[in-house]
This record gives C-alpha cells, structure tokens and sequence, in this order.
C-alpha cells in the first residue's frame, strides 16, 4: 500500500512507550480527536516490553505486573480508546514547525498535527560514550541491549557477567542475565553504598548471591573476539584488579532521545539534556508537548505513564484556545551542587506539574536531605523530607514548597543537603 504525501491529525504522538500510550488512551476518547501514535520498533510497548520481570504499573495501574504484560495493557487501552498507533514508523525530522516527516515500511510521508506530543524516552549511555579504555571485543551491553537480546531475540549473552552500576536497573540486569543462564558474578558502584533502595539491595543480594564492590570503577575491559575479563579499581586505595568474565552490562546514565527535540530547534535544560519543559510539560515552541523519560531521564514507568495522563488536559486546552506562546508568568528553576537535573525546568504558579512534584536527581547519597530553596539571594523554603536521596533514581519534590517563589524575582535554585 503506498501512503500519501502528507496526513492531517489533530495529535500526533512520537512513542508508543508508558508515556505516549498512556496521553494517546486518555486523548483519544475526548471530543472527537483523531489520535494517531508512531513508534519506530516492530511492536508498541516501548521499554516495558523487553524488561521481562514484575515491578510495573503501581502507580497507574494501581497493580504490579511484568513489563510486558503492562505494555500489552497500555497497547490495548490506547487501541481501544480509538487512537491509530503505527510501528515500523520512524520521525526523522521536520519539514514545518508542527509538520514532521516519517519514514516506514511504505516510504516516506510528511504528518502535520494541531498539536505534537514528543514521548522518545531515554536510553543507557553505551561503553564508548563513557570512554572506557581497553580492548574492543563482543559481549559489551547495555541492560536495554541486553534484555532485548534476551528477551526479544531469545539469544543468551554469555556465561559469567559483570555489571556495572548498583541502580534499580541494574538488578533488572541481573535477574535478565539469571534468567538467560549467564551468572552475574560482581556488581560494581562508584558510590560509598550500592544505589539503589536498601531492601532491593539486600533481597538482590542474597537470592541471586550477587556481591556489590562500591567505590570501584572499570578501568579496562580485556578480551579479542570476547570479553574475557574487567580490570577494577578501587576509588579510595587505587588498588586494581582483573575479574573474569565474557559478559559486561553498564547499566544507568541516562541521555534522553533528544534528537528529535533538538531538530525542532526546542530550547533544551542542559540539566536533563532533554526539551526545556513548565508545569504544563509545554516546550519553547507553543502546540509541541514533550513527556516521560525524554524530559526525566530517568524515571519508572508509571511516572512516565503519568505525565502521559496530565499532559492530555494541557493538548486540549491547546486545541481549543490556540495561545501563541507559553504564559510569561513562570520561573525557571535550576538544580542546586547536590542536584544534577530538576524537571519540570519552568513552573508556572496557576500549573501544578504532574503528581504534584518537582523530579530531580541527586548526585550523592544523603541519608536524610533537607530541601532547600532559594531565590534572589534568599532562602523561601527549607524541609526536611523523610525519604532518602541517591544517585540512580529520581527523587520528588512537593511542588507545594516552591509556594513562595515569585515570577519577578528570577530563577530558583533548588538544592538538597
Ligand atoms: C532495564 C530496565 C528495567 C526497568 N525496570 C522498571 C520497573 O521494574 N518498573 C518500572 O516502573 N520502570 C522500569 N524501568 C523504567 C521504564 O521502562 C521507563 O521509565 C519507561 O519505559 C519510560 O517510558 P517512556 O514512554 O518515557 O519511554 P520509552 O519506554 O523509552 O518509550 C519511548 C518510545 O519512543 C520510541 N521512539 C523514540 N524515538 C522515536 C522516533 N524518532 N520515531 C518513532 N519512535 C521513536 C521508542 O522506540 C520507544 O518505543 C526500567 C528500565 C530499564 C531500562
């Protein structure tokens, strides 16, 4: 079938993740809209759809399911709701300010929208981007590369693995590599204690009998043709040592799918190195939207599936009203030294952020943080907030504490300690 040129729709969603599916589900019954979603991989779903393990839904779904499982429900909510998704549809770029040009299966079409809604998540950082030196052979993962060989082409990794990262992704990782029959036999963390929340930490370690080397960082990967070992140094002596194994998967360090974002031309946080966002997840240019992990890299994915749900009454509003441009009364709000992003970047006081929460994501581990917020040279706000803070996963913010901010008085700094 040969498509035409050009399509009209009134929202176009790019991702058919937790994010994209879930603005699609709630957009598509409302008013008549035409609804239509591309995705670039053979199947909607996004990442849950590879992550073959329970853990997804709680917040959303108010359940606990597998990732594919949750992908197949959000696939179906949104097709029952009466959104159009298409596969095998790649955007590869702009040909108008709301008109993208898609690539798929039956060539090349361009689509304008009244509104875009930009939903590409994040992805792991590979090895070359982290510029570890040493040799260049097979079995060097990402856990997004891993679970999809695993999962999605049913190919074995290897037999012995190191990870490394201690984040919640990264005992995704590890109970991917069990299932797969290749034994993870060291997590590594650069941090003074493993990343991710204690209770995982504990439970990963004693049922997949995993030890965790905290302060240690890969210096070197060996092997010709195949991986055959890591050499690891320990932050605080120096020491170095060899550990063997065919398999390596970095997990973490995220960078969102921003190519997108930045062919537009969008304003980007250098912060989250994704599409400068308000509370109505509106970029800089007025009827293009952007959710999910492309501007949090990154959250879980009922998170992501949230912002999905809040950004649908923000399209609307667009649809309806048309506003030329992003309303002036709002402040930016800027990470603090303990913080390496906040997300939303601008808050608009009369637009409460999905949740009600300002994402960020610390930098060190803080047992007990204290939030603080300043603004032209002032402290407004400081509380102490009951839950700890660690590098590896987003940390939430009451929005209610940036109550005494003003627009007048510039940017806000917001920081933990
Ligand atoms: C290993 C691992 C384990 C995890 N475990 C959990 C867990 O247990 N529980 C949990 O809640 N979360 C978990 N997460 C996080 C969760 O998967 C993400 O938060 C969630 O998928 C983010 O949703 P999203 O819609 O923002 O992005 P994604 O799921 O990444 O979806 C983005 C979609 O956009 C598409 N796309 C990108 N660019 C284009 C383009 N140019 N054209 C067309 N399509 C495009 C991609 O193909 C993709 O399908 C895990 C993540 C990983 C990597």
């Amino acid at each position: 079938m040969t498509l035409p040129d050009h399509l009209t729709t009134d929202i176009l969603i790019v991702g058919a993740g937790p994010a994209g599916l879930t603005a699609a589900a709630t957009l598509a019954p409302r008013c008549d809209i035409e609804v239509l979603v591309l995705d670039r991989e053979a199947a909607a779903g996004g990442i849950p759809r590879h992550s073959d393990h329970p853990g997804y839904g709680i917040r959303d779904l108010k359940t606990f399911i597998s990732g594919p499982a949750y992908a197949r429900r959000l696939t179906a909510k949104a097709v029952h709701a009466g959104a159009h998704i298409r596969t095998h549809t790649m955007v590869t770029g702009w040909t108008g300010p709301n008109t993208v040009e898609v690539t798929g299966p039956e060539g090349r079409q361009a689509i304008t929208a009244q509104a875009i809604i930009l939903a590409t998540g994040a992805r792991e950082r590979p090895r070359t981007a982290r510029l570890i030196p040493g040799d260049r052979p097979a079995g060097v993962y990402t856990s997004g590369q891993l679970q999809n060989l695993v999962h999605l082409h049913h190919r074995t990794p290897g037999t012995r693995a190191v990870i490394v990262g201690a984040e919640l992704v990264s005992w995704s990782a590890a109970m991917t590599l069990r299932e797969a029959k290749c034994r993870p036999v060291l997590m590594t963390s650069t941090h003074h204690r493993p990343e991710s929340y204690a209770a995982f930490t504990l439970s990963g370690r004693l049922a997949l009998h995993l030890p965790v080397a905290t302060r240690t960082r890969v210096t070197r990967i060996i092997g010709h043709g195949r991986v055959s070992a890591v050499e690891l140094e320990n932050l605080d002596t120096g020491a170095r040592r060899i550990v063997d194994c065919d398999t390596v998967v970095f997990t973490g360090d995220w960078i969102p799918d921003n190519e997108l974002a930045r062919a537009a031309g969008l304003e980007m946080d250098r912060h989250t190195r994704g599409p400068l966002v308000d509370s109505a997840q509106t970029t800089s240019r007025s009827g293009i939207f952007a959710i999910g992990n492309l501007t949090h890299p990154v959250d879980t994915a009922d998170v992501a599936a949230l912002d999905g749900r809040a950004v649908a009454e923000h399209a609307l509003r667009y649809l309806s009203d048309h506003p030329t441009a992003a309303s002036a009364r709002q402040f930016r709000v800027l990470p603090g030294d303990n913080l390496r992003w906040l997300s939303p970047g601008r808050i608009d006081p009369a637009i409460a952020p999905p949740r009600n929460r300002i994402l960020s994501w610390p930098t060190r581990q803080i047992r007990m943080p204290t939030v603080t917020i300043r603004q032209d040279g002032r402290t407004i706000a400081r509380r102490h907030l009951s839950w700890p803070a660690s590098p590896g996963r987003v940390f939430r913010i009451p929005v209610s504490l940036l109550a005494g901010a003003s627009v007048e008085a510039g940017p806000v700094r917001v920081d933990i300690g």
